[in-house]
């Protein structure tokens, strides 16, 4: 089996400002020798500030999107290269909620992954099904189909991390079972394998988001395929991001 290091990351969505900084404080002195790498993605105001405070400790800084092209006229959207140029170094990709909000299609998140990687960061790409194609037992052939449409061709173990988040649970506290989870992971796994080759396919991290709290991290983090987890509510908080975070490191 490939050698993924394990990844806990924040997405604070449009949370925070100034002032919550602090938690981060609280929970780089808690966790900062965690085996696990933490990464956060705050809003886009808070990527250069979070970089700064973060700075010689163990956790990362995300953005939560970024545009495809580098700078043009597109009014009050942000680049990959402006988001590394903020101190970020990964960026979530094709979030449910970007997809719903925004019209985000797979092909857009394929340019955006593109860009991304352009810009040196590692793409963080979502996917995920609604409540109502999970109980048309359509959950395989969407995951597959964005999947195939939102990933390009050059993936690497670096460039790439897969965010499993089915739309049911995120935010709702409804949280996939195991089994589902381990299903749909498995097939995530085989798909990446013979698409990009075993050994690119088994070194991509697979997350599970949708509902993740301390409470039940130990329970996903112990599904095969499951690599660490994307953290929406329960990340704005030290002690529930940080109660993850020891489950995953225990896992
Ligand atoms: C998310 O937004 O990616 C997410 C998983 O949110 P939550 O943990 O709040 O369900």
């Amino acid at each position: 089996m490939a050698d993924r290091r394990k990844l806990a990351a924040g997405n604070w969505k449009m949370n925070g400002t100034a002032d919550t900084l602090g938690m981060v404080e609280t929970l780089a002195g808690a966790h900062g020798e965690a085996r696990s790498e933490l990464l956060i993605c705050p809003p886009a105001t808070l990527v250069h500030r979070l970089a700064g405070a973060v700075a010689g400790t163990s956790i990362a800084v995300g953005g939560q999107d970024c545009h495809w092209e580098e700078t043009g006229a597109h009014t009050g959207d942000v680049s990959a290269a402006m988001l590394a140029d903020a101190g970020a170094s990964h960026v979530i990709l094709g979030h449910s909620e970007r997809r719903a909000d925004h019209g985000e299609t797979d092909a857009i998140v394929r340019a955006k992954t593109q860009a991304a990687w352009a810009a040196g960061l590692t793409a963080i790409v979502c996917v995920g099904e609604t409540l109502a194609e999970r109980e048309a037992s359509n959950t395989i052939d969407i995951i597959g189909g964005q999947l195939a449409g939102s990933l390009p061709d050059q993936a690497t173990g670096l460039n790439l991390v897969v965010a499993y988040e089915p739309v049911w649970a995120i935010g709702t506290g409804k949280v996939a079972t195991a089994d589902q989870i381990g299903e749909v992971h498995d097939e995530i796994r085989r798909r990446l394998e013979k698409r990009f080759g075993a050994g690119v396919g088994r070194s991509v991290r697979l997350l599970y988001g949708g509902s993740v709290k301390p409470d039940n991290a130990a329970e996903i983090f112990a599904v095969e395929n499951v690599d660490g987890a994307l953290i929406g509510g329960a990340s704005l908080k030290a002690d529930d991001f940080g109660g993850i975070i020891a489950a995953l490191d225990a896992a």
